[in-house]
């Protein structure tokens, strides 16, 4: 499996933020989001061939139950249906964070961090190419979320700038009668960089207690900055 890196750190996003966590990055995705804030797992995908001995072999010597399986997209990483029950039958907790594309098959998890992105995500055909298009074909995947719904515990969480990208997720959930309750859709402010995420971040509170959603901040980048490893 094409592995970015693979970390000790604190889960800085979600329901279980603040859980010592061991993270394996995948690299390569399906999408390319404009404010994508892991490049060299997405754009300009960069690792090593890992086998899974040498995965979990990283994962072992650190004090945690949680293991979080990230990208890039982990979904299309192969290896991953492998990995993750190997990892089950280690007695991890396994998160794995996902943009909602690809189905579950089936995967070990028990929390499924769903990342579905919004229309604000499309880069513009000057600077992705044929990229614009496949993007915009493929960010929003109806059948996908509600499989994973149906698989396994869940979190819907969402990158948010302004009112109209929270009008857009009700909007979508509505048109796709896919009911969740509130507290498992999480809105989270778009920056990597502290000083422009605590500007943002009182405002995407605000709309949290406007339409009852959860917030979560992003405590990796308050504690360490927007930085490989963290
Ligand atoms: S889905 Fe995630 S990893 Fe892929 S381009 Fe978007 S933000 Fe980056």
């Amino acid at each position: 499996m094409l592995i970015s890196e693979i970390f000790y750190s604190l889960q800085g996003e979600g329901s279980l933020v603040g859980v010592p966590s061991v993270f394996v990055r995948s690299s390569g995705c399906n999408l390319r989001c404009v404010w994508c804030d892991t490049p060299y797992a997405s754009w300009n995908p960069t690792g090593q061939e890992m086998t899974m001995d040498q995965i979990i072999a990283e994962i072992l010597p650190h004090p945690a139950q949680h293991v979080v399986l990230t990208g890039g997209e982990p979904m299309i990483a192969k290896g991953m249906h492998e990995l993750a029950p190997q990892l089950r039958d280690l007695g991890k907790h396994i998160t794995i964070e996902t943009a909602g594309t690809i189905m579950p098959g089936g995967i070990a998890c028990d929390l499924a961090s769903l990342s579905p992105k919004l229309a604000h995500s499309t880069p513009r055909v000057e600077n992705a190419g044929a990229w614009s298009a496949r993007h915009e074909r493929d960010r929003w995947q109806p059948d996908v979320i509600r499989a994973w719904i149906d698989h396994c515990d869940y979190q819907l969480k969402f990158v948010v700038r302004t009112l109209s990208d929270v009008e857009e997720i009700i909007a979508l959930l509505d048109r796709e009668k896919i009911s969740v309750p509130a507290h498992k859709i999480l809105l989270m402010p778009e920056g990597t960089d502290a000083t422009v995420l605590q500007h943002s971040a009182r405002q995407v509170a605000e709309w949290c207690k406007q339409f009852g959603f959860r917030y979560t901040p992003r405590l990796h980048i308050d504690l360490y900055g927007n930085t490989m490893g963290t």
